[in-house]
């Protein structure tokens, strides 16, 4: 009897009932935060992306409602009317923007999000829901091997890298806007510790729920 109680207690525990958590992953543009968050995506089935809305063409291989929701500056604009954003910004002369969408009923619910943001909607999220908003910002080793990046991604014009060189600066002294700062120097390495911070932000307490009638059978 004892036994039997023992082995539920341990099944129930690992599959307690939490609240989901927004986790932002910001970076200067180039810096790897596309790369590391695809791979965060393919690793753990718990968390999905936050597929954001824009107003920037598509680059090649993008899937509109996978990487983006791609749409004209007549729809953006509607879509502010209404209301429909957590939060937007402009960058780069394109708009960009978080529907809030079925965000908030899937937290309660136990799903994480992945958001793929800049500082500025970095800001807009947290001043909103600080209880679930992880913040993690990504630097590149050196601006040397940022700009070696973003000509070796081959996506942009000299001219479009040189307008994200200019504004890597400005991003990079947004860093202390963040709970974690990661170097991404060598990618697996980098990647690891992004894997710690989720798994250690899923089992803060507050987060949960499901402990108050879990404890409360333990000490039963
Ligand atoms: P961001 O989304 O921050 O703009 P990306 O993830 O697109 O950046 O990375 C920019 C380029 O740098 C890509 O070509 C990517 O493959 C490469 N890259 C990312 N992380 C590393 C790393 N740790 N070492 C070497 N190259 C990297
Ligand atoms: P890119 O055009 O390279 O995909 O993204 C340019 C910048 O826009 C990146 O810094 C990215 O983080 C930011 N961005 C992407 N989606 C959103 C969003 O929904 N809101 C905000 N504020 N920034 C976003």
């Amino acid at each position: 009897m004892g036994d039997t109680n023992h082995s539920n207690l341990h099944a129930s525990g690992d599959t307690l009932h939490r609240r989901g958590l927004m986790f932002i992953l910001s970076s200067p543009s180039g810096a790897g935060k596309t790369t590391l968050s695809r791979k965060l995506l393919e690793a753990d089935h718990e968390i999905k992306l936050s597929v954001s809305v824009t107003t920037r063409p598509p680059r090649p291989g993008e899937i509109d409602g996978v990487h983006y929701t791609f749409v004209s500056n007549a729809q953006f604009d509607a879509m502010v009317a209404e209301d429909d954003f957590y939060e937007w910004a402009e960058v780069f002369g394109n708009r960009y923007g978080t529907p809030k969408g079925a965000i908030r009923a899937a937290l309660k619910q136990g799903q994480d999000f992945l958001f793929d943001i800049d500082w500025q909607g970095t800001q807009q999220l947290y001043q909103k829901d600080q209880q679930d908003v992880v913040r993690v910002f990504i630097l590149p080793p050196s601006i040397d091997e940022l700009h070696r990046r973003l000509k070796g991604r081959a996506t942009d014009s000299e001219e479009v890298i040189a307008a994200r060189m200019e504004r890597a600066r400005a991003e990079i002294s947004h860093w202390d806007g963040y709970d974690y700062v990661i170097i991404n120097d060598d990618i697996e390495v980098c990647f690891a510790k992004v894997r710690a911070i989720l798994e250690a932000e899923r089992m803060k307490r507050a987060r949960q729920t499901g402990l108050i009638p879990f404890v409360r059978e333990l000490m039963g």
